[in-house]
């Protein structure tokens, strides 16, 4: 069965894992910040938190702008539901901005027009939607123009490029950018996430709240006096400064993450080949393309969606799936529109304000793209497709 996508680690990456594990610590040690440079340096970026999933990222990095309760913040209706929990999470109202039918990112001009017609929206959330980078410049345009703040979720994009040659993360146009380490993502940790930010303020904001709200790097006590002896520092004093969680990435997952960013680079150019090869094979074809189309060559191609016409086809997207899955192929269907979910129907959400959002879902399908695809699987899929279609 080839799957939609896969990690790759290989048997030398898990000996390390197994050496960690067994003589050196499992949380809380050097491993952790050797990740988060690793991170920050190839992005860009001033800082990295490491946290336990992008989740608990975008649920922290939300947290630390700091925004008045009820805020709007504005995000894409075609992601994964993380990326707007992480609004309600915050206690702030997300506001769902449709997509360009040509990028599956937010439609920008929207966006624009909803930041100018909604006193209160105070942060976009964009997606970088199956690793294209959205115009950040442009955003960050929008954004400074009102004084709304923004945070990249990134959670498809380590590894991508923006137009202007800067990776994606290094937060020359956003306040903090969110990766995810998901098996499926661009590098794995099994689970396990990364905040950047090039403001010192964030970063140690984030850091207290992925550790309980304890005081950290040069927070001063609030009660000095309780902290010394005789002018000595009592060893075992710390101050909760806030209410933060415990949302830490373990020694083990960052020795994984180390050895996974020195492949990073390796897995980025495999991936583009790979989409190279199926736009090769889909040229001629009348039935199947590319859903996403751009001209910036930066995405992290972090899955393949193809357009199908279904409505107009008598074979169903159910069909056609388990006839794949028949010819050993899995697929999957990147996303049902966010305001669609029961959770935010309940919400009041009306899903009649993002018509292309709905157009896409209704003609999506995820194939296969990870590092370790084949050409010859790739062949397979194509003709598959066609014959079925
Ligand atoms: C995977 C994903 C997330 C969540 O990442 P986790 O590390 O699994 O928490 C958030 N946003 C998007 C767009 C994702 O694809």
């Amino acid at each position: 069965m080839i799957p939609y996508g896969k990690h790759n680690v290989k048997l030398s990456e898990a000996l390390r894992v197994a050496w960690q594990i067994r003589f050196h610590s499992l949380t809380q040690g050097s491993k952790i910040n050797e990740f988060e440079r690793l991170v920050a340096e190839y992005v860009g970026a001033n800082y990295a938190v490491a946290v336990s999933s992008a989740t608990a990222g975008l649920h922290i990095a939300m947290l630390a702008l700091e925004l008045p309760q009820n805020s709007k913040v504005i995000t894409s209706p075609i992601s994964f539901v993380a990326s707007s929990n992480s609004i309600l999470y915050a206690g702030h109202h997300p506001l769902f901005v449709d997509i360009d039918a040509q990028t599956l990112n937010l439609d920008l001009d929207l966006v624009e027009k909803q930041v100018h017609l909604q006193d209160e929206v105070r942060a976009i959330i964009p997606v970088h939607f199956a690793g294209l980078p959205c115009d950040m410049s442009k955003i960050s345009q929008i954004a400074k123009a009102s004084g709304v703040r923004v945070i990249e979720d990134a959670a498809h994009a380590l590894g991508a490029t923006y137009e202007n040659g800067q990776k994606v993360g290094s937060c020359s146009f956003s306040d903090m950018t969110v990766f995810s380490f998901h098996p499926v993502k661009s590098i794995t940790t099994g689970e396990g996430g990364m905040v950047t930010t090039n403001d010192y303020e964030l970063y140690k904001k984030l850091m207290r709240l992925r550790s309980h709200g304890i005081n950290k790097l040069d927070d001063e006590f609030r009660n000095p006096i309780l902290s010394t002896t005789a002018g000595v520092a009592n060893p075992w004093y710390y101050e909760m400064i806030e209410l933060g969680f415990n949302f830490r990435l373990t020694e083990i997952q960052a020795v994984l993450g180390i050895s996974q960013m020195k492949r990073l680079d390796s897995f980025i150019a495999r991936r583009a080949k790979l989409v190279k090869k199926y736009q090769d094979l889909m040229k001629n074809s009348s039935k199947v393309s590319s859903a996403q189309k751009s001209s910036n060559t930066g995405s992290a191609n972090h899955i393949f969606p193809i357009r199908i016409n279904f409505s107009s086809s008598s074979l169903s997207r159910n069909k056609l799936m388990a006839l794949l899955k028949e010819g050993g192929i899995s697929s999957q269907v990147h996303y049902i529109p966010i305001p669609a979910q029961p959770f935010y129907q309940q919400l009041g959400y009306n899903i009649s304000e993002i018509p292309n959002a709905f157009s896409y879902y209704e003609e999506a399908l995820t194939i296969p793209l990870f590092p370790s695809l084949k050409g010859r699987d790739q062949r397979k899929i194509i003709r598959l497709l066609e014959d079925l279609v």
